[in-house]
């Protein structure tokens, strides 16, 4: 079962996938990922698989500054 299957959890409208930039996110690591957005007040979910990725891309990041310095 895909995350988009589920309505939103704010006002159980349904949500579609689409893709993010990870520029437009709190998170360090460049790319696009994955995420589920309510079509109606646009709140945003992310799959397990995103949030996966998220997490390794910032520590990537973590590793990278801490070694140029
Ligand atoms: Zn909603």
């Amino acid at each position: 079962m895909k995350e988009t299957d589920l309505p939103c959890s704010e006002c159980g409208a349904q949500v579609v996938e689409r893709i993010a930039f990870t520029a437009d996110l709190p998170v360090d690591g460049r790319g696009s990922v994955r995420v589920a957005e309510c079509l109606d007040c646009g709140a945003r979910y992310y799959p397990n698989q995103t949030v996966r990725q998220l997490a390794r891309q910032s520590t990537d990041a973590r590793r990278r500054r801490t070694a140029e310095r």
